[in-house]
């Protein structure tokens, strides 16, 4: 209501106050799955949402984006097991398919924000690598008018507010196992976002809930992902060595364009992170990963269809109340 106060009063036009003290209103919004009409103001409140990040973000930064590009979103503190190193790898894949000439249909804006404990080493790297891309990209004629990385500065509560509304393409891409809920998520599907996440933490439920057709999930099972680790047999080297689109990203990290931007002990680094550890097992999940988030962006220029999954997500984010939570837990487990 306060962050998004345009979509809040479309839905209480249509479905009146109710859903304010009780959430599991919300799903009264999907009689408006066949509406146009509705689909349409929902594209459009999207669409001032992403204008108004693109002002505040000139403002506030001096960053300059294309509100008619996919905001393509991932903001939550900075850790191997969320794997911004696998949304950066995607990125990275991206432009060199653009610069053989491969243009995306629709331009693309990848965005960042987080922050990490400044003696956590290998994420100072990560981010490293996401601000050489942004600096590529940018001075990049040829790639910029379809691609591009945004690291926002300094991401808290405030930017939340204003980059949660905007977003397209929520990406929830944790190691399945790792991530025990998440709340980024939910705060996402409320504001008419596309999940693009594994099963892990609460996208198991947001899947339950919304159904296939709804999110975009992949890569391998908590089951699997916990089995490997039991086994202790897991080798990023192998996957690198038996998947040339793979093995093309990661060799780009040390290569001379990047080391001519960024710090070459820096790239190193993670260069050798990756292709000896990898602890967090981004390498079994990039091809799942790049074929998902490109039928992804694929299905986003059916434009009504996908105002329809927004709907279903708004719709169907209620589940998520706190109030909910609380008196199921008082049910169960407090008997109060
Ligand atoms: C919601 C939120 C988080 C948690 O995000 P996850 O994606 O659940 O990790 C972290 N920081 C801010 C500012 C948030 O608003």
């Amino acid at each position: 209501m306060a962050c998004n106060p345009e979509l809040a009063s479309l839905i209480t036009t249509l479905i009146g106050e109710g859903w304010k003290q009780d959430a599991s209103r919300l799903e009264k919004l999907l009689t408006y799955e066949e509406s146009s009409a509705v689909l349409e103001q929902l594209l459009s409140i999207k669409h001032a949402k992403k204008q108004e990040l693109a002002a505040f973000l000139k403002e506030t930064q001096n960053i300059t984006v294309n509100p008619d590009s996919i905001f393509d979103i991932q903001i939550k503190r900075l850790h191997e097991y969320k794997r911004q190193q696998l949304n950066i790898l995607y990125v990275i894949d991206k432009y060199l398919d653009i610069k053989a000439g491969n243009k995306p249909a629709e331009p693309i804006t990848v965005f960042f924000g987080a922050k990490a404990a400044p003696a956590y080493t290998i994420a100072k790297d990560i981010i490293h690598l996401i601000l050489c891309m942004q600096q590529l990209i940018a001075a990049d004629p040829e790639v910029s008018p379809y691609l591009n990385v945004v690291m926002v500065e300094n991401y808290n509560v405030t930017l939340a507010e204003k980059l949660i509304p905007a977003c397209d393409i929520s990406e929830q891409i944790s190691l399945a196992s790792k991530e025990a809920s998440g709340t980024g998520n939910m705060k996402f599907m409320l504001n008419g976002a596309v999940t693009l996440g594994t099963m892990d933490g609460a996208n198991v439920e947001i899947h339950q809930l919304v159904g296939d057709d709804n999110i975009y999930t992949f890569g391998e099972s908590s089951d699997e992902v916990i089995a490997r680790y039991a086994r202790g047999d897991y080798s990023s080297r192998f996957y690198y060595e038996n998947d040339q689109a793979l093995k093309r990203a990661v060799d780009f990290i040390v290569s001379d364009t990047l080391l001519s931007i960024g710090c070459a002990d820096n790239l190193y680094r993670l260069y050798h992170e990756l292709l000896n550890k990898d602890w967090f097992m981004t390498f079994p999940d990039f091809q799942d990963y790049k074929k998902t988030r490109d039928a992804a962006y694929a299905d986003y220029q059916d434009r009504t269809s996908w105002a329809k999954k927004m709907l279903t997500n708004i719709a169907k984010a209620g589940f998520f109340s706190s109030d909910r939570t609380i008196e199921q837990y008082n049910k169960e487990i407090w008997k109060l």
